[in-house]
């Protein structure tokens, strides 16, 4: 075996979604899929696909008419990037994937944030990179002078941001975007900016990506799966300059040749006719969120109010247990299940990650359970 892929471990969420499954009757909270089916558009358009037997190779990239209308909508968002500079992955897993791999030298540095989605440091290390975590603000936003020092005294490679963040909902504010892009002008490093949640931002958004000065040093990626709650379909992108797309296809290419002929029509639909679905998904989760939050303020929970994504993380720190014991008891005794912090990196310990992908009568169930098990405490 390779010894890296030895050392590296299965994913904390995955770990705890197998105690889940033997607890009988629990409410879980730990999902990261929108509980919305796929829009009736993408599914009746990815029928016709297969009726009309688009099931063979498409091109590396993708099918033109979807990276023509990704990069019609990234230009809504004030992003350009042509249709040859966007490239159609299995997922934005894939894409992860092979954006590290095409970058990653043998203990190259990359800086990543705690907590995080587990992927990037898991791929890092798999690549035989060498992972530098950076920390955030108390409310989970972006520290710039923590980013800064790491870059002055390290020779840091690459940057990874995430936002809207999973597992915090932390989004990317207007003079952070600016003060990022004054970092990434001054430093030789290349930075990958995450943004699958971009869809689900209840506030104004910016990115990084929306700069043409630092074009060349950005590589985007997202995808379809929470935007139009398409999982399983497995189909997202990235989009970089030429000069990078032409590394990276390379990896695209040898790894999975391209993304599903049938799930890249049915995101197609989806940007053409479905933004009105994700529109009334987002309001959705806007009230759950405020919900959510009201309920753990009455509990006495610490917590922040996140800006995007579908998730929660407060603190638990005064309960004086590690997540993953507060999560295990809250779990056994309590019959809700949460995902431990510490599943997102070291500094994820001291807080619990909770989904709002749940029905008004869930959360309202799982709440009331939660409340019952803190007064045990
Ligand atoms: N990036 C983040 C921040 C995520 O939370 C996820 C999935 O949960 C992904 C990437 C991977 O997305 P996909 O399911 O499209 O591969």
């Amino acid at each position: 075996m390779n010894k890296r892929v030895k050392n590296v471990q299965i994913s904390g969420i995955r770990r705890f979604y197998e105690k889940v499954q033997k607890v009988e009757g629990a409410i879980s909270l730990t999902l990261g899929q929108p509980d919305f089916n796929v829009p009736e558009n993408i599914k009746k358009s990815m029928i016709k696909a297969i009726e009309e037997n688009k099931t063979t190779y498409t091109s590396n990239a993708g099918i033109e008419e979807l990276r023509e209308e990704i990069s019609k909508y990234l230009r809504t968002c004030s992003i350009n990037y042509n249709k040859d500079e966007i490239c159609i992955t299995v997922g934005g897993s894939e894409g992860l994937y092979v954006i590290l791999s095409a970058l990653i030298n043998e203990e190259d540095k990359i800086l990543i944030p705690s907590p995080a989605y587990p992927a990037y440091e898991s791929i890092s290390n798999i690549l035989g990179g060498t992972v530098v975590n950076y920390s955030l603000n108390e409310d989970f936003t972006l520290n710039i002078n923590e980013i800064k020092k790491k870059i002055d005294e390290q020779n840091i490679k690459y940057l990874l941001l995430s936002f809207p963040s999973n597992p915090t909902g932390a989004i990317l504010s207007k003079e952070q975007r600016d003060d990022l892009i004054s970092l990434i002008k001054e430093n030789d490093i290349i930075v990958i900016t995450d943004e699958m949640y971009s869809a689900i931002i209840f506030d104004e958004y910016y990115s990084v990506a929306q700069s043409e000065e630092v074009k060349e040093k950005i590589i985007y990626v997202s995808g379809f799966s929470k935007i139009f709650s398409m999982t399983g379909l497995r189909v997202g992108y990235f989009a970089c300059s030429n000069k990078l797309m032409k590394e990276l296809i390379k990896v695209h290419q040898y790894a999975v040749s391209c993304a599903t002929s049938i799930s890249q029509w049915g995101a197609l639909e989806g940007l053409k006719s479905c933004l009105g679905d994700v529109e009334k998904m987002k309001n959705t989760f806007e009230k759950r969120k405020n919900y959510c939050i009201k309920r753990l303020n009455e509990i006495g929970i610490d917590v922040v109010d996140p800006k995007g994504a579908f998730y929660i993380f407060p603190s638990i720190k005064k309960f004086n247990m590690s997540s993953e014991e507060f999560c295990t008891r809250l779990l056994k005794e309590g019959k809700v299940a949460c995902v431990p912090g510490s599943a997102f990196g070291d500094f994820g310990e001291g807080y619990m990650r909770i989904s709002y992908c749940y029905s008004g009568d869930i959360l309202t169930e799982a709440f009331n359970r939660l409340e019952n098990f803190i007064k045990t405490l």
